[in-house]
């Protein structure tokens, strides 16, 4: 194996606190026995990397000055001892993080509560090592005819994934997203394909009509009407409420009107998620009376990486409703700030 010199230096954008992003030349990470390093080709933009771009970091995984961005892909450049099946110049796409595999949570097959989840961050440099326990457990070779931008959506989508087989939905169910943002309309086309009839619900006319496109049958403008729950009840038969409802927004209020959506027996998928602190009201009797499930979806899991992968490359997920734009790495702040901004969906970042 190769030694990367110390000198070898490259570009990277560097998260120095609120609002404050800049680009520098860093030295290229090394890479040792077991890991992989990865040329970056496409990096997505993530509503997560707007608050840590707001907040100036975040408390658990980025410490400024620190590179960030972890929705990304790109071809392998150089492969330590031990690493068997990735080869320089093979084009691969990487989950974020992985699981330790040795933790109780782990053991009992539920590895995205996994104690010791690692993550890797830094998608917006030239270059990224990727750790040995993602490269045995969550680093894909992009299939033929799947490009950069493509494949690197790969972690919102399993993410997704991971709440639609939660969700139990079955054939001719009517389902509810809350929320039109990469991660709602994910949900949409996951739903649509499941078999459900979709109604999504958003504040943004910009963002319905996205929805549209990823296969709403029924659009839901919050912003125009005074009860939200009303009015996706009132697209129910008898307006009973939705076999199954999906909050995936973050915010207390639209929590507790995904769960005044559900029919009785129904199921609701709380993803987004809220401010540390934050409670709700929950009406016992509803919840108890009408025996609703109510679940929290957070992460996603190695096999959720690979059927994502796998979904992406069949075509069953339409990924350009998703990627609205391309820019250089010396456009990342144009690009978070567009986030910010509810503007537009994803920027794919291109190196
Ligand atoms: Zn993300
Ligand atoms: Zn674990």
């Amino acid at each position: 194996m190769r030694n990367e010199g110390t000198n070898s230096l490259m570009r990277a954008a560097l998260l120095y606190g609120p609002k404050d992003v800049r680009m520098e030349e860093v030295p290229v990470p090394e890479s040792g026995p077991g890991e992989v390093l990865l040329q970056i080709k496409a990096a997505l933009t993530c509503g997560t990397d707007a608050k840590v771009y707001l907040r100036g970091g975040h408390p658990r995984m980025i410490k400024p000055p620190a590179v960030f961005g972890h929705e990304f892909s790109g071809v392998v450049t150089k492969v330590g001892d031990g690493v068997d099946y990735f080869k320089e110049g093979m084009s691969v796409v990487a989950a974020n993080s992985a699981p330790c595999n040795r933790c109780f949570y782990c053991k009992i097959g539920r590895q995205s509560l996994c104690e010791n989840l690692l993550f890797i961050n830094g998608a917006y440099a030239e270059y990224v090592k990727i750790p040995e326990l993602i490269v045995r457990q969550n680093l894909l070779e992009i299939p033929e005819g799947v490009s950069f931008k493509e494949a690197a959506l790969v972690e919102p989508l399993a993410c997704a994934l991971h709440g639609i087989e939660e969700s139990g939905i079955k054939l001719s169910d009517t389902v509810v997203i809350n929320g039109a943002g990469p991660i709602g309309l994910l949900f949409t086309q996951l739903a649509n394909l499941q078999g459900a009839r979709v109604i999504v619900a958003d504040r943004r006319e910009d963002r319905l009509s996205v929805a549209r496109k990823c296969r709403a049958d029924e659009i839901v403008n919050v912003s125009k009407i005074s009860d939200p729950v009303k009015a996706v009840r009132e697209l129910t038969e008898d307006g009973r409420g939705v076999d199954v409802a999906v909050e995936a927004v973050g915010i207390p209020e639209v929590w507790e009107a995904a769960i005044a959506m559900v029919r009785k027996g129904g199921s609701v998928i709380l993803f987004g998620g809220c401010a540390p602190g934050t409670s709700i009201k929950l009406d016992t009797k509803a919840f108890h009376y009408g025996e609703v499930t109510l679940k929290g979806v957070f992460h996603h899991t190695p096999a959720y990486v690979k059927k994502a992968l796998d979904l992406i490359a069949c075509r069953a997920i339409d990924t350009r409703p998703l990627i609205t734009q391309e820019l250089p790495l010396s456009q990342l702040p144009r690009a978070l700030e567009m986030i910010v901004n509810h503007e537009g969906m994803k920027t794919a970042i291109v190196l």
